[in-house]
């Protein structure tokens, strides 16, 4: 399974958040029929089910970390690595 790198919880699924606007039919009983759901493109996040925080907003990312158990967790440590040797070069 799949770990969140913010909250370390082990997640099978994520949440895809879409923002955008769903249509529905109203009557004049009251009575509502759902037309669908169109999203408006600003925000298409794929977020830790546990914690809610942001893994990606690409699907293939979101497809790829659901199948890796430790890629972003790796890269996320391969950055601060870098970021720790840029640090330590200006200093
Ligand atoms: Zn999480």
């Amino acid at each position: 399974m799949s770990k969140c790198p913010e909250c370390k919880k082990e997640i099978d699924h994520l949440h895809n958040i879409v923002t955008g606007w769903n249509t529905w039919n109203v009557t004049k009983d009251g009575q509502y029929e759902d037309e669908g759901f169109e999203g408006d493109g600003i925000i298409n996040e794929y977020r830790c089910p546990e914690c809610d925080a942001t893994i990606t907003s690409d699907e293939r990312e979101a497809l790829k970390f659901l199948n890796s158990e430790t890629l972003l967790e790796r890269e996320s440590h391969n950055k601060k690595q870098n970021r720790f040797t840029f640090a330590r070069r200006t200093t």
